[in-house]
């Protein structure tokens, strides 16, 4: 336990001066871009000595996992906050609301309606990104590109609390210019926030204007399952 204390610590901190360094480099505020730790497949037991080393925002991408999971965790550590960064089923936009600070993946009217009704019920207003599928790949999730202003003005009539985009990039592709694409769209349309950024790849988000990046693996170690 000890041994593995310390090297969530080191992790964190190797990840938090990596952050820095690349935010220096950028000439942008480290404080302006969010770490979420993404625990999804790993257990209490992984997750705490991250909390003990000081992370308190953390990510996963299903919500019956979430369900499981983290009522214990969130019991002992009242000041942790999750976001979801997987599919959402509209059936489970009540559960969603009700368990995420900040929801990744919006991507589409249905869901939109069904999340601005479930704010409605619960009282509780999550901010929320659009997923777009940046790179167009046919089972990815997220909008279209040419969707997006339709979804936009759904969203801010719907009362969500929209407050940029996210995407995930093609795999085994330089990611750089789907970064720069995703920040042209948010600026574009007005859209403050950029959920971009993974373990193989944060640092090239950060020189393109990511907000918020989304770390599993670097902080975790390798996932057996995703
Ligand atoms: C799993 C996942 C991540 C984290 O990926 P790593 O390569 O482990 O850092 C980030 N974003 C989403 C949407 C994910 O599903």
């Amino acid at each position: 336990m000890q041994e593995m204390n310390h090297d969530a610590a080191a992790r964190l901190s190797a990840i938090g001066a990596q952050i820095a360094h690349v935010a220096r480099i950028a000439k942008r505020d480290p404080a302006d871009i969010e770490l979420v730790a993404i625990s999804k497949t790993k257990t209490a037991e992984d997750i705490i000595p991250l909390i003990a080393a000081g992370q308190k925002v953390f990510g996963e991408n299903r919500v019956q996992e979430v369900q499981e999971k983290w009522p214990a965790l969130l019991a002992a550590y009242p000041d942790v906050r999750l976001h979801l960064v997987g599919q959402l089923q509209s059936n489970k936009a009540e559960a969603a609301v009700a368990l995420f600070d900040v929801i990744h993946s919006v991507d589409r009217l249905s869901l939109i309606a069904a999340l601005g009704q479930a704010q409605d019920k619960l009282g509780k207003r999550p901010r929320c990104f659009l997923q777009v599928n940046i790179g167009e790949e046919a089972q990815k999730g997220g909008c279209a590109i040419g969707d997006l202003p339709v979804l936009i003005g759904a969203a801010q009539g719907a009362g969500l609390d929209l407050v940029g985009l996210m995407a995930v990039p093609p795999l085994d592709t330089e990611a750089a210019p789907y970064f720069a694409l995703l920040a042209k769209l948010a600026r574009d349309n007005d859209l403050s926030e950029l959920s971009m950024g993974m373990s193989g790849d944060f640092e090239t988000a950060i020189m393109l204007g990511a907000t918020c990046i989304r770390v599993g693996a670097r902080l975790f170690g390798q996932r057996t399952a995703f």
